[in-house]
């Protein structure tokens, strides 16, 4: 027995082809099987019609082994599209044999057909389903009833895609009671693979984790900290400084290269859909074949047609899968990139201690040697590649329940966080690749006089301006008494918690006002989004700060006129004629500057645009002394746009 099935709580690595269940106690981590003695139960879920007219999941390698005879029916790798809309699924759409509908808010839902028309489910009951055959499987295993999972998920993985993940849980009974990305999982179970001194000599180096599954590819690199912790024990501190990857690219690239090489020339669509499935599988038992033996063959019988055979050797599939294994040495040269930019290092000087190999096809020999030949050294293979991340998620559930102490997990956001100011320039929060959990706090004002609604719109991607970044939702302050503009103290917080979820939340010190923070939780990016968002700010970097700078200095200008304006009419016959008339020069040619500029931004020069704030600015000055007024010209460093 495992104690009172309150305090179990188990790890899960919900794959997008294979998931599995570990749990860990004081003997150590260990995957728990089912009555078959499986470890992998694969993520493929069948939806039968029973007599009744009730529907049925059938789970696992008994769905998996029947996908080619009920395509509709059998749902794959239904991961891709957790969280997600049927837009941000399009490019996944083609894999897919089962039909995909846009549901409520365009979020991706299956259409399965039933005798009496068809029924909708959405990703996160599919998941669900595989995670309640976890959950009885590793209840079966424990003799107590599981309720609590630590469950993985991808390091790129955003709010909406962890939320779903979350749901998914809670529907299929489980809490959740941390969200978990499988390379700091990895990292984990690496570092408890290692003896005391290899472990301190490991934290002076990063580690890579190398994770190469069925569809998707990811790498990331880890910083591994060394801390004292309470009671002088020994406390290590994961963190991720840099990811790179590809959502398409796996060891399902290569199951259609060999079946593309087995049919040598003759068209895919030439075999029958029931044949092709048997064709896959052959391929696929070819390739795990020659991970160990030098030659394999693929054939299957055709139900109509001749036998399609063909058998090749080690270097022929080598040949074949070379220019795959380079795409993922090519994310790993960029992540090792990232990572030296991370550490203030020169990339040839980035180095890593160690690189865990974690994902099936990290068996493929020509896979160790390239990654072996890349990072200059021997990849680490002593954990089974398939249960590396199940193993590091249950060894987080230890820490939580108490029965492992020491060790902190830290994970890194994917990109920005932050807000709309005026003129729809962005004031970034948190900086993409920050570790979470993480809080940040600034103090914002208002653009327009009397606002007594302030909205906060927030925003996620890496450019300066907010139609180029990506809206995760927007929330007003309410309720604040009409003040001048630039008077009202925004105090807005972000917080990332460790479950990489975003909690915001707004003040106005002056009137206490508080806002609800609510951040509607929307799909997810696609690595390969994520990928470009990156490279557009860069691409776009010198355009967007030009472009900022001006709309900062419309918004700056503004306010200053219009505080020159309202001094001059009021303590104008306070000064000289001359030195006012030189006033109203320069604060018309700054006027017109302004008109220009909000027109098109492009048609005036920053730098002269400057000069000419910057002229009224000093030429002011009088103006100022002689108002007896105490002056209330803030210079507001982010006011926010007017309130709805
Ligand atoms: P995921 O993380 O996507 O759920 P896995 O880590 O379980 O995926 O990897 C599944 C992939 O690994 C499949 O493409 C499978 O064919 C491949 N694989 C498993 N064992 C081997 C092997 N011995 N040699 C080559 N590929 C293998
Ligand atoms: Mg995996």
């Amino acid at each position: 027995m495992a104690g009172s099935s309150s305090d179990i709580i188990v790890g899960i690595d919900l794959g997008t082809t294979n998931s599995l269940v570990a749990y860990c106690d004081q003997q150590g981590p260990r995957v728990l099987v089912n009555e078959r003695g499986e470890r992998l139960v694969p993520s493929v879920v069948r939806y039968e019609s029973t007599a009744g007219g009730e529907s049925r999941a059938v789970v696992g390698s008994e769905a998996r082994a029947a996908a080619g005879e009920f395509p509709a029916t059998t749902i794959s790798s239904v991961k891709r599209l957790m969280g997600r809309s049927v837009d941000d699924a399009r490019a996944d759409l083609p894999y897919f044999s089962f039909d995909v509908r846009a549901g409520e808010r365009g979020t991706a839902r299956l259409a399965i057909p039933t005798p009496s028309g068809e029924r909708i489910v959405s990703p996160q009951e599919v998941s669900a389903d595989i995670l309640r055959t976890l959950r009885e499987q590793a209840s079966a295993a424990l003799g107590a009833e599981v309720h609590r999972a630590v469950v993985t998920v991808p390091a790129y993985f955003d709010d909406a895609q962890r939320q779903a993940t979350r749901e998914s849980g809670r529907l299929a009974g489980l809490e959740v009671v941390r969200i978990l990305n499988e390379p700091t999982a990895a990292a984990l179970a690496y570092g408890l693979g290692l003896d005391r001194q290899s472990e301190r000599n490991a934290a002076k180096e990063p580690v890579a984790v190398f994770d190469l599954g069925g569809g998707t590819f990811d790498v990331s690199i880890l910083k591994i900290l060394s801390a004292g912790g309470p009671a002088g024990e020994e406390t290590s501190v994961f963190q991720v400084i840099a990811t790179s990857g590809d959502t398409h690219l796996g060891g399902d690239d290569v199951d259609r290269l060999l079946v593309d090489y087995a049919l040598d020339g003759r068209p895919v669509g030439s075999v029958a859909p029931g044949d092709m499935a048997r064709l896959v599988a052959s391929a696929e038992a070819a390739k795990r074949y020659l991970s160990q033996g030098d030659r394999a063959v693929i054939g299957v019988d055709q139900s109509e047609g001749p036998r399609v055979e063909r058998s090749l050797d080690r270097g022929a599939f080598e040949r074949l899968i070379e220019g795959w294994v380079e795409r993922a040495i090519t994310c790993c040269r960029r992540a090792m990139g990232d990572a030296a930019r991370v550490l203030g290092m020169d990339g040839g000087s980035m180095r890593v201690g160690a690189v865990v190999m974690v994902g099936g096809s990290t068996r493929i020999p020509l896979v160790r040697r390239r990654v072996g030949e890349f990072f200059g050294l021997d990849p680490y293979v002593a954990l089974d590649p398939d249960e590396v991340v199940a193993l590091g998620a249950s060894v987080q559930a230890s820490i939580l329940s108490g029965t492992t102490r020491g060790r902190l997990l830290l994970d890194v956001i994917p990109l920005s966080l932050g807000i709309e100011t005026v003129g729809g320039a962005v004031a970034k929060l948190i900086m993409r690749n920050s570790a979470v959990p993480t809080r940040a706090t600034e103090m914002f004002s208002t653009s327009v006089d009397g606002q007594t609604s302030i909205a906060i719109h927030i925003l996620q991607g890496e450019r300066e301006l907010s139609q180029d970044c990506r809206s995760l939702g927007m929330f007003h302050v309410r309720g604040i008494a009409p003040m001048p503009a630039g008077i009202p103290q925004l105090q807005v917080e972000f917080a990332v918690d460790s479950n990489g979820v975003l909690s915001v939340s707004a003040v106005e010190r002056r009137s206490g006002r508080r806002a609800a923070v609510q951040v509607i939780p929307n799909h997810g990016l696609t690595a390969e989004e994520v990928d470009r968002i990156e490279r557009e700010s860069v691409v776009h970097a010198r355009e967007d700060m030009a472009r900022h700078r001006v709309i900062d200095l419309v918004v700056n200008s503004r306010l200053d006129l219009k505080w020159i304006g309202d001094r001059m009419e009021r303590f104008g016959h306070l000064v000289e004629a001359d030195y006012l008339g030189q006033l109203r020069e320069a604060a018309e040619a700054l006027a017109a500057m302004v008109a220009r500029a909000e027109s098109d931004w492009r048609s005036v020069e920053a730098g002269e645009f400057y000069t000419a704030k910057e002229f009224l600015d000093r030429l002011s000055v009088r103006l100022q002394e002689v108002s007896i007024t105490e002056s209330l010209r803030v210079d507001p460093p982010g006011a926010l746009p007017g309130g709805a």
